[in-house]
C-alpha cells in the first residue's frame, strides 16, 4: 500500500487542512443506519487512513479563507482583454436553478420538457436575429468548440458541391490561437495573412492567397487589436469571389450588439461565446457555451439535432417543440443538447435587456474602452491608435525604461488591487497589454484603474524594482511566483506519496 507523507507540499502562507488537524475533532455526525449493521471482511478495511480531524467550523473557516484568495468579477475590476469578463447578474443564477430547469433529464419525453425546448428555441431565434443568421446550433461547449464545428461545416459544404481540392484556410496574424488550431484539427492548411499599418487585414496579401484551393477565411471582427476592420465587406467579397466561405469569430460581439450584424457584413458562419457576450460565467466559474449561426446555404450541415417546432399551433393548442436532424448534418458534436444551464442564463440576460438594452451594453463597452484609451495614450504607446471597439492594445514597454516588461506592469497592478489585463497577446504587438473594461464599470472604477496605470508608468522609470518584485506579499496572498516552475511542477494535492521524489 502506498504510504502518504503528510504536509510534503511546499509551505505556503496558509496551513493545509492536514496541519490544522487535531486528534478527536469531529465535523460530521452520521445518522443511525436504517439497514442492519454488518461486519466487513478485514481485507476491505484499512488500519491506517490519514484523514484530517476537524470540526465543521474549522473546515468552513479554512475554505472560506482560501476562497478569498481568488480574484473574481464579483470582488474587483477585471479588464482581461479578449476574455470579456462580464459581471454575471445574479438573477441568471435564480432562473438557472428553477427546479423545472435544473431537475429535468434530456431523455425525458418531449411532451414533459416543452418549457426547456421553448427556451432553447427562443434563444436560437434571438441569437439568429442578433447576428442576422438563418439557422443555429446550441450544442458546442465553448468558443473553440464552436469554431471547430463551423470549420467542419465549411469543409463539408465545399466537399458537398464537389470542390474537393479546397484545403486552405486563411487566418490573419492578429487571430486568436484557437483559429489556426481548429483549422489544423479539421485537416486544413493554415495560411497566415498579415495586418496592415492600421491594423486591418492586408488586402493585397489576401488577394494573393484567394484562389481555388480556398475553403475560406476565419476573421475576428472587431479583431484582437480591438479594431473594427475598415474593409470587412471587401474582405468577404474577395473570399466569396474565390469560392470560399467567411467564418466570423464572434468572441468580440460585446462591441456589436444591436449595432451591426455579422451576416449583413458578409459572414457565412459565426460562433457566439455565451460566456463572454451574454454574461454566463466562465473560467473556473462554469462551463462555456459556443452556439454557431449559419446562413441558409450552410443550414443543412448543422450538427444534429436542432430544436424546432415539430407540430404547428392549431385550434388554440400551442405548438409542439421537438428535435429535427438537418439533412446533411455533420453529426452530433456534444452529449445531448449542450450546456443547458448556460442557455437559461443567456436567455435571462437577453430577455432582461431587450433590444435597446443590448445596444446599450455595446455602446457602454465601447465608450469605456475609448475613455481609458484616451486617458492612457500619452503615457503608454498604442501602436494601432484609432477609435477602438470594446478593448484596445497598448505596449507595456518604454525605450527609456528598458528593464521593465508588460509582465512587470501586470504584476504591479495586482499590488494596486486590480486584475491585470491580458498580456503578450495579440502577438503582433510587442509586450502587449490588452485592456477590456466591459460595460458595467462606472467612471470611478475606470479612473482608479487609469490612475494606477499612470503611477506604475512613473514607477517603471523611477523605481523599476518595485515592478520587478511585484506583487508584494503584503498586498496579495502570495508574492511573485516562479511561473515556469508553477507550470512545470504543478502540485495540486497537499499530500504526496512517500516516494514522490523518486518518481
Ligand atoms: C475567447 C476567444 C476564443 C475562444 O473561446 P473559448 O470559449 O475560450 O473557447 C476564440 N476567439 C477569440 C477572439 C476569443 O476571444
Amino acid at each position: 500500500m502506498t504510504e502518504f507523507k503528510l504536509d510534503a507540499a511546499p509551505k505556503t502562507v496558509e496551513p493545509t487542512i492536514y496541519e490544522l488537524s487535531s486528534p478527536g475533532r469531529i465535523g460530521v455526525d452520521f445518522p443511525a443506519p436504517d439497514v442492519p449493521r454488518t461486519n466487513l471482511p478485514d481485507s476491505l478495511l484499512r488500519a491506517e487512513l490519514p484523514l484530517p480531524e476537524l470540526s465543521e467550523v474549522d473546515v468552513i473557516r479554512h475554505f472560506v479563507k482560501l476562497s478569498t484568495f481568488n480574484y473574481s468579477v464579483d470582488s474587483g475590476y477585471y479588464p482581461l482583454g479578449s476574455c470579456t469578463m462580464k459581471y454575471n447578474p445574479k438573477i441568471n443564477e435564480d432562473t438557472a436553478r428553477l427546479s423545472g430547469f435544473a431537475n429535468i433529464h434530456p431523455m425525458q419525453p418531449i411532451e414533459t420538457t416543452q418549457g426547456a425546448l421553448l427556451l432553447m428555441y427562443q434563444l436560437q431565434e434571438w441569437l439568429k436575429e442578433i447576428s442576422g443568421f438563418d439557422a443555429l446550433t446550441l450544442q458546442p461547449a465553448a468558443g473553440a468548440h464552436g469554431e471547430f464545428v463551423g470549420v467542419l461545416m465549411m469543409r463539408s459544404y465545399q466537399e458537398d458541391r464537389g470542390e474537393t481540392k479546397r484545403n486552405k484556410m486563411l487566418i490573419p496574424d492578429s487571430a486568436h490561437g484557437t483559429n489556426p488550431a481548429t483549422s489544423a484539427m479539421s485537416g486544413l492548411k493554415v495560411v497566415q495573412i498579415p495586418s496592415d499599418e492600421r491594423g486591418n487585414v492586408d488586402l493585397d496579401a489576401l488577394r494573393a492567397e484567394a484562389d481555388d484551393t480556398l475553403v475560406g477565411m476565419m476573421l475576428t471582427n472587431p479583431n484582437t487589436l480591438g479594431l473594427f476592420d475598415e474593409n470587412v465587406e471587401e474582405i468577404c467579397k474577395i473570399v466569396h469571389d474565390a469560392g470560399g466561405l467567411m467564418y466570423g469569430d464572434g468572441a468580440n460581439m460585446n462591441a456589436m450588439l444591436g449595432i451591426t450584424k455579422m451576416a449583413d457584413l458578409g459572414f457565412d458562419v459565426m460562433h457566439y461565446n455565451l460566456h463572454k457576450t451574454f454574461s454566463t460565467p466562465h473560467g473556473g466559474g462554469g462551463p462555456g457555451s459556443g452556439p454557431v449561426g449559419v446562413t441558409a446555404e450552410l443550414a443543412p450541415f448543422l450538427p444534429a439535432p436542432i430544436v424546432d417546432i415539430v407540430e404547428e399551433e392549431a385550434d388554440g393548442i400551442p405548438p409542439l417543440y421537438g428535435f429535427v436532424d438537418p439533412s446533411k448534418t455533420i453529426g452530433r458534436v456534444k452529449a445531448f443538447h449542450g450546456h443547458f444551464g448556460m442557455f437559461v442564463r443567456a436567455f435571462t440576460y437577453i430577455a432582461m435587456h431587450g433590444p435597446d438594452g443590448l445596444r446599450d451594453i455595446s455602446e457602454h463597452a465601447v465608450l469605456n474602452a475609448n475613455y481609458i484609451l484616451a486617458r492612457l495614450r500619452d503615457t503608454y504607446h498604442v501602436p494601432y491608435d484609432r477609435i477602438c471597439m470594446h478593448e484596445f492594445v497598448a505596449e507595456g514597454r518604454w525605450k527609456d525604461a528598458p528593464d521593465v516588461h508588460a509582465l512587470d506592469i501586470a504584476k504591479r497592478l495586482m499590488d494596486y488591487g486590480f486584475h491585470p489585463p491580458t498580456n503578450y497577446f495579440p502577438l503582433i504587438v510587442h509586450e502587449a497589454l490588452m485592456i477590456e473594461p466591459t460595460e458595467t464599470e462606472n467612471k470611478d472604477t475606470l479612473d482608479s484603474f487609469i490612475d494606477a496605470m499612470i503611477s506604475i508608468a512613473k514607477e517603471a522609470h523611477d523605481e523599476p524594482d518595485l515592478l520587478h518584485d511585484a506583487p508584494h506579499p503584503e498586498n496579495t496572498p502570495f508574492g511573485r511566483l516562479d511561473e515556469v516552475k508553477a507550470a512545470k511542477d504543478l502540485i495540486l494535492c497537499c499530500w504526496l506519496p512517500e516516494d514522490y521524489e523518486n518518481q
